[in-house]
């Protein structure tokens, strides 16, 4: 099985390229143990990457939330992905900054800490298979639930959240569905695993108002763009049993981009009208911002 520690290429770590393999942190870092670690999830359409700006802004408001401050500008951030993909000759590609704690302090408290960052690209062209996404993805129900702001701090990207959405995936998996659907504490509808969830109901779009989760920025643009159309777009509490009466339902995010689902538990979805105008929308607009880019 190919790893991803095993590539050729280049990674950006602390400010210099290095070599791919040698991308390395030692085993007592903070940010292994103790998940002081923050990143992102970006894609890069033609050379460029979509929404860079707000992706590096998240980035750094995620350290600032985890307390921790990148020692980089964001123009500095911004430029290396430029030299990145071109070090590695990616055009179309996902690229992932993380930023953690390093290792002069191994315990709770890691004041002192060096802040690590790197950034890495591959190519990467679809995170759900292109068979699944033509039919809309299977979502099982998770058992885990969105913690409280009280808990987390819910709108980071950190890694520690991921533990959840890891063990909510492994187990849908498992189970022969290709991702999971999460609840809030409260049994509201939340999100998925790693991406935003919409409902279309008699051609307006519902979506949950992002509380306790993420607000992603594909959920962000998708609104526009929906609104863009002339579709109503109302952000709510959404229980879970408003599924029943969807048309629709349609998830985003950077890497899932927009995906159909076709099934959420025992309901049963068509790949609607709405998904299917928002995929040829956000296509145009991701494509279509490459395109610019090169002119
Ligand atoms: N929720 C979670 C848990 C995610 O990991 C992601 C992907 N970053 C999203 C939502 C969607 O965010 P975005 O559209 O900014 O990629």
């Amino acid at each position: 099985m190919l790893s991803f520690d095993d590539h050729d290429g280049f990674i950006w770590y602390d400010g210099r390229t290095v070599p791919w393999r040698d991308a390395n942190l030692h085993v007592l870092s903070h940010g292994l143990h103790y998940a002081s670690a923050v990143f992102e999830g970006e894609r890069s359409y033609g050379g460029t990457v979509f929404k860079l700006a707000e992706h590096t802004e998240r980035l750094f408001a995620s350290a600032r939330t985890m307390g921790f401050e990148i020692p980089y500008t964001m123009d500095q951030v911004n430029e290396a992905h430029g030299q990145l993909l071109k070090a590695n000759g990616i055009t179309d590609g996902y690229v992932r900054p993380v930023a953690w704690r390093g290792s002069e302090m191994m315990g709770v408290s890691a004041q002192n800490n060096t802040i690590h960052l790197v950034i890495a690209a591959w190519e990467w062209p679809s995170y759900f298979t292109p068979e699944a996404r033509l039919k809309g993805i299977r979502l099982q129900w998770s058992k885990w639930k969105r913690p409280s702001p009280e808990t987390i701090p819910c709108h980071t990207k950190a890694a520690g959240l991921y533990m959840i959405c890891t063990l909510s995936k492994h187990a849908a998996e498992a189970d022969g569905f290709d991702d999971a659907l999460m609840l809030d504490w409260r049994g509201r509808l939340a999100e998925s695993t790693g991406a935003n969830v919409f409902l279309g109901i008699d051609g307006a779009l519902h979506t949950p108002t992002p509380d306790c989760f993420l607000d992603g920025i594909t959920r962000r643009t998708v609104i526009e763009l929906a609104r863009a159309r002339g579709i109503e777009v109302i952000e709510r509490v959404i229980m879970p049993e408003e599924l029943a009466k969807a048309n629709e339902v349609f998830l985003t995010g950077t890497a899932a981009e927009v995906t159909p689902v076709g099934q959420i538990g025992d309901l049963h979805f068509q790949v609607g009208p709405i998904a299917r105008q928002m995929i040829e929308d956000y296509t145009a607009l991701t494509t279509g911002a490459a395109i610019q880019a090169a002119e």
